[in-house]
């Protein structure tokens, strides 16, 4: 594979850095564009361009029939300067994972990491350092054959862009109410709900739209045959903390496999939790509040990073918790797990991968 390529590359002195940051409106200026061809032996032309609007067919597969896979990672300035990618390496495996389900190519683990790192220092102004702030990172990859067949496409397209956030939750880390829905699944063992790609998240749309209509901000999944099985919060995974043991859901295919879910898994077990991957139950869920058993819950993944839950309703079952503050055990997640990323706590398991 050739070197990347720096078209209109040159950084400009301008960067600003809007004060409030919204998640996912700010790109910066520069994105990393690889092409795929089955003709032309695979992946070629890695280039690093202008971030702008580009031209595609309108008979381009990916629009057709939902061959489109994404993944979601940051990038954090130290104190010092340095700058760091959080378990890069595992979003590139779970990207790779995504595409051989959905019939689409592979990407070299080594030319991956190199466009991620070269692109993320070419726009380090973007970086902003304020508290709880970072360089949010979405890889793309699509099939834009111009074909509207259903068959698996011939040429790929994968971009890394890049998008300044702030904190995910600006008022502060305050606790979220959710509701469990029996109405709709998100997915189903067995498909394709442990792929990050598009169709899944049109999925949830609707029963997002209704929860939020009744005033919850998230949805709580349950599995898709009995409606029975808690999966996921979301687009978030879920940790439940009963007084003997900290739960969450076991992969069983159609749970999406968060980097930041396997991270809270490794420190609960470095501070001695009895963390248990298992089938956990609605009704269980429900006794533990009844019981006085179940202590918090709360969601895990890279946008938030925690997510902690203040109400849960499931029929006519509604279990409160504090509205005020997040819960203990979550906090402290929060607090060790950005420590981490922002270089104040040690970095035990080498999770920080550094740009230069
Ligand atoms: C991305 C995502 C997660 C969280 O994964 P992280 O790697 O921790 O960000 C959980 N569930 C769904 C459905 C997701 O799309």
């Amino acid at each position: 594979m050739s070197t990347i390529k720096f078209e209109e590359a040159e950084q400009k002195n301008d960067v600003k850095i809007p004060d409030n940051l919204v998640f996912g409106q700010n790109f910066t200026t520069n994105y990393f564009q690889l092409d795929y061809d089955t003709k032309k032996g695979g992946w070629h032309s890695p280039t690093i361009k202008k971030f702008e609007d580009f031209k595609i067919s309108p008979a381009a597969l990916a629009f057709h029939y939902g061959q489109e896979i994404f993944e979601g990672l940051k990038a954090y300035k130290h104190a010092d300067g340095k700058i760091v990618l959080f378990r890069p390496e595992e979003n590139i495996k779970r990207l790779n994972r995504s595409a051989k389900r959905l019939c689409m190519p592979e990407v070299d683990m080594d030319l991956a990491l190199t466009a991620l790192k070269e692109l993320v220092k070419l726009e380090q102004d973007w970086i902003p350092t304020k508290p709880g702030h970072s360089l949010y990172i979405r890889p793309l990859m699509f099939a834009s054959d111009p074909y509207i067949g259903v068959k698996a496409g011939d040429q790929y397209k994968l971009m890394i862009m890049l998008s300044p956030v702030g904190p995910y939750y600006p008022e502060g880390f305050k606790p979220v109410p959710i509701l469990a829905t029996d109405e709709y699944v998100r997915a189903v063992r067995k498909g394709v709900g442990d792929c990050k790609t598009a169709g899944n998240y049109a999925a949830s749309l609707l029963a997002q739209r209704e929860a939020k209509k009744e005033g919850y901000s998230q949805v709580l999944w349950l599995d898709a045959i009995q409606q029975k099985y808690i999966e996921e919060v979301g687009t978030m995974n879920i940790f439940i903390h009963f007084k003997d043991e900290v739960v969450t859901p076991m992969l069983t295919g159609s749970i999406l496999p968060g980097v930041t879910r396997m991270s809270v898994i490794q420190i609960l077990k470095d501070w001695g939790y009895n963390i248990v991957e298992r089938n956990i139950s609605i009704d269980e869920v429900v006794e533990g509040y009844k019981n006085g058993n179940l202590v918090e819950l709360f969601g895990t993944g890279t946008a938030a990073i925690i997510s902690s839950i203040s109400k849960l309703k499931y029929k006519d079952t509604v279990m409160e918790w504090s509205s005020e503050h997040a819960g203990v055990l979550g906090t402290k997640l929060y607090e060790e797990i950005l420590g981490i990323q922002y270089g104040e706590r040690e970095d035990k398991h080498n999770w920080l991968t550094y740009v230069e």
